[in-house]
Order: C-alpha cells, then sequence, then structure tokens
C-alpha cells in the first residue's frame, strides 16, 4: 500500500527539475498523476515514462485561467476526482532571472510575468482545484516558495515579490478552508541543483552555496519530493498554513560563520 495510494495529484512545472521528480515520487507511492507543464511535450514524455496507468501529461499555462479550469477538468475527467495539487511552476530559464534586477532597474514585463506564472499560477490552480478537492473528500495544496522568500536580495526583486505572495497565499487558503478539509503547505527550497540551476547557476556560485550549507552537499530534486510526497500524504494531516524550509540548513545560521570558519576561526563570538 503506497502513501498516497488512491489519491489523485496534480503537479505543475512538471516536465523537469523538482516538478518531474515530485511526480514520479507521487505516482511510485500510489497516486495518478496529471503531469501538467506549459512545455507540453516534455509532459507527455515524463508521463509515458511513468506509465499510461498512472500518469496523464497535459499542456497547461499556469497563468492562464482556462487552461487551468481544463487541466483541473482532465484530472477529474480522466482518474475520478482531485486531492493533491502541487503548485510548482516558475519561469527559471537564464534569460529571464538575469532580467530580474534590483528595484529601480525593474523591467516591469519582466515583473508582470514573473507574478503571473508564480503567483497568478498558484492562486488559478487553488480557485479551481478546491471545489473538486472538496467533492473528493478533502485535500491537499503544496505551493513550491523559496528562500529568496525569507531575506531580501540584491537583484531577483519580483521573484522575490512573487516567491511571498506564495507564503501569504498559503496561509490564506489554509485559513480560508482548513474545516473543509483542505490543507496548504508552502515549500521553501534552498538550493536545489535542477537542470536549471546546474545551467544557470556559475560553479563558483554554486561553491558559495554548498559551503553555506550545514549538510556536506547541494539540494537533489528528489529531497524536495520526499517533503512533497509527506505534505500530500495523511502523515501530515495535523500541518497546515507553514511555510516548511528544505535548505540543508543554510538559513539556520548566519552565513558569514563559515567564511570565519574558513580563515580558522575557533570563536564566534560576534557580542
Ligand atoms: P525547472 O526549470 O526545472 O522547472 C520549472 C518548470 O516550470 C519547467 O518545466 C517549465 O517549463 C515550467 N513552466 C514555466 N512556466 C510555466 C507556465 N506558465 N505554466 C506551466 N509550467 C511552466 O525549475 P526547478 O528548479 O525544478 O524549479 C521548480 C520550482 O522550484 C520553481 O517554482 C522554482 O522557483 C522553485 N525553486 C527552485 C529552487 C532550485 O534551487 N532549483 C530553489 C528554490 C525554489
Amino acid at each position: 500500500m503506497g502513501r498516497v495510494e488512491g489519491k489523485v495529484a496534480i503537479v505543475t512545472g512538471a516536465a523537469s527539475g523538482i516538478g518531474r521528480a515530485t511526480a514520479e515520487r507521487l505516482a511510485s507511492e500510489g497516486a495518478r498523476v496529471v503531469v501538467a507543464d506549459v512545455n507540453g511535450p516534455g509532459a507527455k514524455e515524463v508521463a509515458a515514462a511513468i506509465g499510461e496507468d498512472r500518469a496523464i501529461g497535459v499542456a497547461a499555462d499556469v497563468s492562464d485561467e482556462d487552461q487551468v479550469r481544463a487541466m483541473v477538468d482532465a484530472a477529474v475527467s480522466t482518474f475520478g476526482g482531485l486531492h493533491i495539487l502541487h503548485n510548482n511552476a516558475a519561469i527559471t530559464s537564464a534569460a529571464h532571472m538575469a532580467r530580474d534586477g534590483d528595484v529601480t532597474g525593474m523591467d516591469v514585463s519582466v515583473l508582470d510575468a514573473t507574478l503571473s506564472v508564480i503567483l497568478r499560477g498558484a492562486v488559478l490552480g487553488c480557485k479551481h482545484a478546491i471545489p473538486r478537492m472538496i467533492e473528493s473528500g478533502g485535500g491537499s495544496i503544496i505551493n513550491t516558495s523559496s528562500n529568496s522568500s525569507l531575506g531580501g536580495d540584491v537583484v531577483l526583486t519580483a521573484y522575490t515579490a512573487a516567491k511571498g505572495g506564495i507564503n501569504s497565499i498559503t496561509r490564506s487558503v489554509a485559513t480560508q478552508f482548513g474545516k473543509q478539509g483542505i490543507r496548504c503547505n508552502a515549500i521553501s527550497p534552498g538550493t536545489i541543483m535542477t537542470p536549471s540551476v546546474a545551467s544557470n547557476v556559475p560553479k563558483a556560485v554554486q561553491d558559495i552555496m554548498e559551503r553555506n550549507n550545514l549538510v556536506p552537499r547541494l539540494g537533489l530534486a528528489s529531497d524536495v519530493a520526499n517533503l512533497v510526497l509527506f505534505l500530500a500524504s495523511d502523515e501530515s494531516a495535523y500541518i497546515t498554513g507553514q511555510v516548511i524550509v528544505i535548505d540543508g540548513g543554510t538559513s539556520a545560521h548566519h552565513a558569514h560563520i563559515s567564511e570565519m570558519l574558513q580563515l580558522g576561526a575557533t570563536t564566534t563570538n560576534q557580542a
């Protein structure tokens, strides 16, 4: 008996990275999964790899309400209900991220596109999934936030704002629909070595991130998929409205301490 046996899930941004790993993990524990992505062929490829009996691939731009409605309808018409939604899609291309700078240099088209996919996409997902989850006897929504939502950044003004919005909508949905059996949590990853990070983030920067982790490596998509599985399953039945950090400990300490240790410091007395 799998940990999410008999449940139906939608994962957005599931053609790649964290979404792909989550779709595969949920299916491996008994869920039937809608693999949704703006990259339709990529979504279908992931679904085919999972297996036709367990998954379907759906082309869906999460910022478009008609496509989100159709994505939710596809879950219910194919698998007979809906219990899990992982709102995970984001624009992660190097070209897009490079244009998301500080606030005075803000390119409004980058702000609009970022908010549209991350925040509007998650809100639309909740809007259309929740009624079907209630009809299905309850459900769990997991929104992908980011550690970028927890502190200021020298760049990524639009991305940090969108992820901060994810944390807020998570608490609102949990508050509004908890009594009807809907839980809603956000996950806040630190650096996860997905294909987009591997290609967008220079090795020297990856090394800084790894040095500032408390564990001896950077995160993997499978680490995040395991957390999503837990939050999707009934094992987490008493957890809702939370932003759960998964970052190898990066945010659990002052970043400059790792630099002090590099210098051979034996005390970190900062008084
Ligand atoms: P990824 O690029 O591998 O996956 C993102 C997916 O989203 C892609 O398949 C892309 O096609 C899809 N997508 C983009 N726009 C879409 C749209 N309009 N509608 C539907 N799908 C769309 O990236 P990833 O690293 O796996 O990131 C997944 C999530 O995790 C994102 O929300 C990202 O912000 C978040 N995150 C990642 C990291 C990390 O280090 N990898 C850290 C913190 C947060």
